[in-house]
């Protein structure tokens, strides 16, 4: 993960992008690709935002390798809870739920765990990493809810939630927690193993079938708008590299430099946050959100 200077952030796009953007919409449908951008007015910062120190975010090695991670993971992710209570879809995961739902989308990809875009009311969604929600154990799969993983660790860490709250957000909604030492790591129920989040770390692959499913949005479509994306991550380029094949026309939505600015394929550039971008287009196409 490199950490890249950001220009401040602007307010809404030009009325001119707005309209390039719009326009796309005569083709048909499009597919559309979220990344963290998405959620940042949602309190859920981004890992490469404007003034976020770098981070390196934990591998599948460290976790499975190494307790003291697990330990770190489970005391950030019971204290991140108290704080996520508040997040929210915001307005452009509303605009985008109904985009979706007057037809204009043919279904949202996203590399974000944080469910927004399911929580506003968009059905169809590959989640290309997954979804923090959902805790399954490592040996044989069985599934869990986090807040029910929560209420376990609870009982084994009793008032620890309590004496850390105030820590720092990170952006898999989880918080940095100095001392972690003493923290008892919830296991499966069900047989014992090592529980862990249904994510897709650093270091292992988007499931096949997700893959799968976002190519056929991205087949089904128009165009493709990626958004909230400096799109440094490999599965959205080669989801790119299919709508290129196709030679249908890329829109890019993001605050700062994207890997893909230059391309060819993408024929609509806007630098804007996407709550906004997404509120005006939906407006521009007649969608009330
Ligand atoms: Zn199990």
């Amino acid at each position: 993960m490199q950490h890249e200077d950001r220009p401040a952030p602007s307010t809404t796009a030009p009325e001119g992008q707005l309209k390039a953007l719009a326009s796309l919409f005569d083709r048909g449908p499009a597919a559309l690709l979220t990344g963290a951008g998405m959620s940042t007015d949602s309190g859920i910062p981004d890992y490469r935002g404007a003034g976020t120190p770098p981070r390196t975010p934990m591998s599948i090695d460290q976790f499975t390798h190494d307790e003291a991670y697990r330990r770190r993971f489970w005391a950030g992710a019971r204290v991140g809870a108290l704080r996520l209570e508040d997040v929210r879809p915001n307005s452009g995961h509303e605009a985008v739920a109904a985009l979706e739902a007057a037809g204009h989308l043919t279904g949202v990809i996203t590399q974000n765990v944080d469910g927004l875009h399911g929580r506003a009311g968009t059905t169809n969604i590959a989640e290309l990493h997954g979804n923090g929600a959902t805790i399954r154990c490592v040996p044989e799969g069985h599934r869990f809810s986090r807040a029910e993983v929560l209420a376990w660790f609870d009982v084994a860490n009793p008032g620890f939630a309590e004496r850390n709250d105030g820590a720092r957000i990170t952006p898999d909604g989880d918080a940095d927690v100095a001392d972690t030492a003493g923290v008892r790591v919830p296991i499966c129920p069900a047989c014992g193993g090592m529980l862990r989040p249904d994510v897709v770390y650093f270091g292992e692959h988007v499931p096949r079938e997700v893959f799968a499913h976002a190519a056929e949005i991205v087949a089904a479509a128009s165009s493709l708008i990626i958004a909230g994306s400096s799109l440094a991550v490999n599965t959205g380029v080669r989801l790119m590299h299919r709508a290129e094949a196709r030679g249908l026309p890329v829109a890019v939505i993001n605050r700062g430099p994207t890997q893909i600015d230059r391309r060819d394929s993408v024929t609509v550039r806007i630098e804007a946050g996407t709550s906004e971008t997404f509120a005006l287009l939906a407006r521009l196409l007649g969608v009330v959100g």
